[in-house]
């Protein structure tokens, strides 16, 4: 399958085969350069949502003695080890999938494959490090842990970075020995199926990993609210993810959330500019800005604010977007609606007299009919503002001033979300303190990981979400703790 075929992308992916949805209906695939349908996924519903966890509940078998289940952890980790090769052998074609759905340009879409080859690397290694421990009890007595796979997980998966959001999770459940049922987003999967079907190539048993496609509020509500899944696992708005966690709530299923972020980039006048420039300029304009932990915020203190904002604007300005398959420094946004979002935001703006300090430029040749924003720099936003506030999920970035440290934890903290900061200071003695005072799941300091670390524990506080993906912490995440005490005298 490449980005110009629709053979296998119109079936989910079930018990390894292709099966049509139980109504045949589908979904036109737009590419976000041209806004032109060139491909289409099954409109999958609840008997599709079925049938996929039948399947994996099949795969881990009763008392584990299906195929999947009865695999040793060892034989787990060799399957990730060669589906990981498996993905470096298919780069070109994953890459071009990914971009040509996501709109991003090409060498983004190979930075993921490798980072989702990396992934199941990881994840293969870690299988058979996983275990459990033996507690110091009463006489006479030995207590051990047991860390088990939950059984069928469930995994929903959004559209800004397909392969390596599903290659986080699917990579840490399948470690664990849980057999996976995924609904990645209707806008772009075509990656994550063609994933699938190597998955099945390399030797992964039928069931074991499962793809249904469809709509959020079909698919996704079903499986969500499905009494046979045993974890979910979400990424996506805050708003869906409350809707999933009342889902799984209703059958006490656990859930983890990896929603949204505004998060802060932290830059004291001792910083090194030369240094913090093509970082705070990559962090936001990396996939146009749609990145969950993108550094949207700039918070700068006041005696470097200027010249900050004068550099950070002559970069932004030199910022070239167009299609995908151009591979300039950003391309289109994903879909209108989102695209109309940046818009509105823009506008509130330009009604509230927040100054534009730069923006870039979109080359002529791209079609009208794509999804296109010049990247944007705004200057003097007030630390309260709903531009200071809210996830605009596009290339935009808020330049605020701040005097005093005590100041700067206020507006980092001050937001619904708390998912990444960045630290730009040589101090060591505040490099520390503000690390420990921020509210948020990871803490860069004079560097920062918009989407990188597939080492590092990742997720966040408040509205962020909670549980933690990525890194060991990832895999315990996808294990129950089962405790044995025994008495023997
Ligand atoms: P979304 O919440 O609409 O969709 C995410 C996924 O949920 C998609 O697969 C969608 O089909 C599914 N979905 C939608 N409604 C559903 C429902 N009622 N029940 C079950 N599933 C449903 O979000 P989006 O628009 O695809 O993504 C953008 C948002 O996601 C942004 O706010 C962004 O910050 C966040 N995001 C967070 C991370 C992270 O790691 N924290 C990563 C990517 C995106």
């Amino acid at each position: 399958m490449d980005g110009n075929t629709t053979a296998a992308g119109s079936h989910h992916f079930i018990g390894n085969r292709w099966v049509a949805s139980s109504t045949g209906q589908t979904i036109d695939v737009i590419d976000p350069s041209d806004g032109k349908a060139f491909a289409k996924i099954a409109r999958g519903n609840a008997a599709d949502i079925d049938a996929a966890v039948l399947a994996a509940r099949s795969a881990l078998g009763e008392f584990f003695r299906g195929d999947w289940g009865r695999m040793t952890a060892t034989e787990r980790g060799r399957l990730l080890m060669k589906l990981s090769y498996a993905v470096g052998d298919h780069h070109d074609e994953l890459a071009r999938l990914e971009s040509r759905t996501t709109g991003k340009p090409l060498k983004q879409g190979r930075a993921d494959v490798a980072t989702l080859a990396r992934y199941f690397e990881y994840y293969a290694g870690a299988a058979d490090k996983l275990h459990g421990d033996t507690i110091p009890y009463q006489a006479g007595m030995t207590v051990l842990t047991l860390r088990e796979p939950h059984g069928v997980t469930g995994h929903i998966v959004p559209w800004n970075y397909p392969m390596q959001i599903f290659g986080r999770s699917v990579g840490a459940a399948l470690a664990a020995g849980n057999a996976c049922v995924v609904k990645p987003a209707e806008d772009a999967c075509l990656s994550v199926i063609r994933v699938a079907e190597l998955a099945a190539d390399v030797g992964f048993p039928a069931g074991a990993l499962n793809i249904v496609t469809g709509y959020g509020a079909e698919a996704g509500a079903a499986l969500a609210q499905h009494r046979g899944i045993d974890h979910i696992s979400f990424t996506g708005s805050p708003a869906t993810g409350t809707a999933v966690a009342q889902a799984a709530a209703k059958h006490h299923c656990p859930v983890t959330l990896e929603l949204g972020g505004k998060s802060p980039q932290i830059v004291f006048a001792d910083a090194r500019l030369d240094d913090v420039l093509p970082v705070v300029v990559n962090a936001i304009v990396q996939n146009a800005g749609q990145t969950c932990s993108a550094g949207s915020r700039l918070l700068i203190e006041r005696p470097i604010y200027d010249e900050l904002v004068a550099r950070v604007g002559h970069a932004m300005s030199q910022l070239k977007v167009g299609p995908a398959l151009d591979d300039l420094d950003a391309g289109p946004l994903i879909r209108q609606n989102q695209l109309q979002r940046v818009w509105d935001f823009l506008s509130r703006a330009q009604h509230d007299n927040v100054p534009i300090a730069a923006q870039g430029s979109i080359v002529e040749h791209a079609p009208q009919s794509g999804y296109y924003q010049a990247p944007t720099l705004l200057r003097d936003v007030p630390s309260n503002h709903v531009l200071a506030q809210e996830e605009i999920f596009g290339p935009v970035l808020a330049a605020i001033v701040f005097d005093s440290e005590d100041e700067m934890l206020s507006i980092a903290n001050g937001t619904m979300y708390g998912l990444v900061a960045g630290v730009w200071t040589h101090d060591g003695a505040r490099q520390i303190r503000v690390a420990r005072k921020l509210r948020c799941g990871q803490v860069f300091i004079n560097n920062y990981g918009a989407g990188g670390g597939i080492e590092l524990p990742f997720g966040g506080v408040k509205s962020s979400g909670y549980g933690r993906e990525k890194g060991f912490e990832a895999l315990l995440g996808f294990t129950t703790l089962k405790t044995i005490a025994i008495k023997h005298g």
